[in-house]
């Protein structure tokens, strides 16, 4: 035989216990998130200034990818396919032409050496 709730749980004096812990850990009804375009009402027992979407630590992940990207230093760079060697600048540090027009270009070129060294190659032997 258990009884384990308190014996004011069941009486009136728990309802106005119970009303005052939640008048305390209320911070207010009505307030909305305050962060731009979210327009989320808050729940009054939210003791933040945001919304349960926008507070917490997904919130600050959220913010340093978002400068991040947006930060991202541009590089100055000369296209690697010389015919072109034009400059231009990139965020990606792995980019080596000023565009996939080049990057196919001198994909193509360096097919069309080797090619042409094994037609060599051939030319020679042939000979
Ligand atoms: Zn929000
Ligand atoms: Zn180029």
């Amino acid at each position: 035989m258990e009884d384990r709730s308190p014996k004011f749980l069941r009486g009136r004096s728990f309802l106005s216990v119970a009303d005052d812990m939640l008048k305390t850990r209320t911070y207010g009804i009505g307030r909305i998130c305050i962060v731009d375009g979210c327009g989320t009402r808050l729940s009054a027992y939210n003791p933040s200034s945001v919304c349960a979407l926008h507070g917490g630590a997904w919130q600050d992940d959220f913010h340093r990818s978002a400068r991040k990207s947006s930060r991202r230093e541009e590089i100055g760079r000369r296209c690697a396919f010389e015919p072109c060697a034009r400059e231009f600048t990139t965020t990606n540090p792995a980019k080596k032409y000023c565009s996939d027009a080049c990057r196919m270009r001198a994909f193509q070129a360096r097919v069309m050496v080797a090619r042409r060294m094994g037609d060599m190659r051939g030319a020679r032997r042939a000979s």
